[in-house]
């Protein structure tokens, strides 16, 4: 099967081998005929296997008919974050080189003066975050009835960000004869209703899962100390002893983490960006461009400012935490092996990480080997609860453990960090049914001088057990330990600058000196 064979026109064909791709991916072939056609599709794909060309390449062939008029868009894309958005309008500029087509996104974080003078222009793709397209349709500035065809991608992510409601009221104001592309990785029953309620007499195009393609993927637990300093400690030996190390992810639950561990690791001398949902869009498309074109080897990043993004396939996974949904694991490692290289996936194992561990191996459907230690090891008393264990001295970090956020409280919002994209959640969560709440993590500011992991390394009931008399001596601790200490790193364990045993490819660039 070639792309000749699908029914593209000749300028995407030109197009597509100037691309370099030489034949087209399961989804691609399977979906695109069925769009030519008019029909509607329902892709069950996800990222990685060519799904965003799939509907991309067709529709430029249909655009090449008739012209957009002011106000009122052909086509319509509806992404659940920027960043998706930014990626298609990236597909329309590679694919479309041979067209004259005008592409408008429609993000939160850009201006509304400069969006709504290309909707004034006329335009014939509208790529859009639910919410923002919301308020342009608020402020009187857009029409959509006449969108001919909708594409609704990532839905999965929709629903676990809280869009869904958003993504009805639009689909309303869309015209009923309207051709529609719905995409989702995975199908649970809230999707499969959605589906049945937009599309109408679907064609089905299911593709595997990468955990499919897990194979290629060499995947390692690592035992470590469950506290921050501890687990930056292994992470930091992991990635200094790694073999055929070119480039990794590095995977944290919280974003706050995100933020605090990448400025640890570069002040290991470490050259590393990080992306969360916190960082402002310049910030983010900074730190992912650092990333795809190699100068920066190491990004740490959320699940969600992570997923669905178009990352380059990545030598190394790295979990720093076990995610507490089996999914996001094999999302996470989907990132490595692909195309049948072969990939590397580390996962940080901690005391507390027995059950999200266990979600995971059940989900993979096989034991994940150890690269060192066992669970075991970790600690002789792994079943012991809290209160049942005898207090030992120098037992902190034990309780550590404990301490910890663990359930969804800690987990960063399905949301990216966009004031927007809360908005949009804000309002949409209490309308959303049968899913797993979602909380809002307050956006913790940056602490200075010492990681929240470790303030919050005694739980409030220990300090509450402690005579009266101890605390002016813990205050007192505290406020020690709260001096900054120059020219060390959070963990103060390592000088900065010096990238003790840093390979130089993955060391941080010294900036010039001015003299
Ligand atoms: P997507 O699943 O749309 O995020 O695409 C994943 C990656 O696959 C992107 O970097 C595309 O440029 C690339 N890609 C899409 N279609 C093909 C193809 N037919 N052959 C090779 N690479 C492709």
């Amino acid at each position: 099967m070639s792309f000749a064979d699908l029914g593209l026109s000749d300028k995407v064909l030109a197009a597509v081998a100037a691309a370099g791709y030489t034949e087209p991916t399961p989804i691609q072939a399977n979906a695109i005929p069925h769009v030519l056609a008019r029909r509607d599709v329902l892709g069950i794909a996800q990222t990685g296997t060519g799904k965003t060309a799939a509907f991309t390449l067709p529709m430029l062939t249909m655009l090449e008919n008739g012209r957009a008029r002011a106000r009122m868009p052909r086509t319509l894309i509806l992404e659940p974050t920027r960043e998706l958005a930014a990626q298609v309008v990236e597909n329309f500029e590679r694919y479309g080189t041979n067209h004259k087509l005008n592409v408008a996104l429609i993000i939160g974080g850009v201006s509304f003066g400069d969006q709504d003078a290309k909707l004034m222009r006329g335009t014939d793709v509208l790529i859009a975050t639910p919410g923002r397209l919301l308020d342009h349709f608020e402020r009187g500035k857009l029409l959509l009835t006449g969108v001919e065809l909708l594409v609704i991608d990532e839905a999965d992510r929709m629903l676990d960000m809280g869009f869904i409601p958003d993504i009805e009221r639009i689909v309303k104001m869309v015209p009923f004869t309207r051709q529609t592309l719905f995409f989702s990785a995975t199908m649970p029953p809230e999707i499969e209703r959605l589906a049945d309620m937009f599309l109408s007499n679907p064609q089905r195009v299911e593709v595997s899962r990468p955990a499919s393609a897990a194979t290629t993927i060499e995947q390692r637990l690592v035992a470590t100390g469950s506290e921050a300093a501890a687990k930056r400690e292994t992470l930091r030996r992991l990635m200094r002893d790694a073999k055929e190390l070119q480039n990794g992810l590095v995977f944290c639950n919280r974003k706050r983490d995100v933020a605090l561990l990448q400025k640890s690791l570069a002040s290991h001398g470490f050259n590393v960006a990080a992306l969360h949902g916190d960082m402002d869009q310049r910030a983010r498309t900074l730190a992912l461009e650092g990333f795809r074109s190699g100068e920066v080897p190491l990004l740490v990043a959320s699940d969600v400012a992570a997923r669905g993004l178009d990352i380059p396939a990545v030598s190394h996974v790295f979990n720093f935490d076990v995610p507490h949904h089996a999914e996001d694991y094999v999302h996470r490692i989907g990132r490595t092996g692909r195309a049948g290289r072969s990939g590397h996936a580390f996962t940080l194992i901690g005391r507390g990480d027995e059950r999200s561990l266990a979600a995971i191996e059940s989900l993979i459907g096989q034991p994940i080997p150890w690269l060192d230690g066992d669970l075991a090891a970790l600690s002789g008393d792994l079943g012991e609860s809290e209160e049942s264990r005898p207090r030992r001295r120098g037992s902190r970090s034990g309780s550590a453990a404990h301490s910890e956020p663990r359930a969804e409280a800690g987990r960063e919002p399905r949301a990216e960090g966009s004031r927007r994209a809360k908005t949009d959640e804000t309002r949409s969560a209490t309308r959303v049914r049968g899913r797993r709440p979602r909380s809002e993590e307050a956006p913790a500011p940056l602490p200075v001088e010492q990681p929240p992991a470790e303030r919050a390394a005694l739980p409030p009931r220990r300090v509450a057990e402690r005579p009266a008399d101890d605390r002016p001596r813990e205050r007192e601790r505290e406020r020690e330990s709260r001096r900054p200490a120059p020219r060390r790193d959070d963990d103060g364990d390592t000088p900065v600058g010096l990238g003790a045993h840093v390979p130089a490819f993955l060391m941080r660039p010294v900036p010039p000196r001015k003299d």
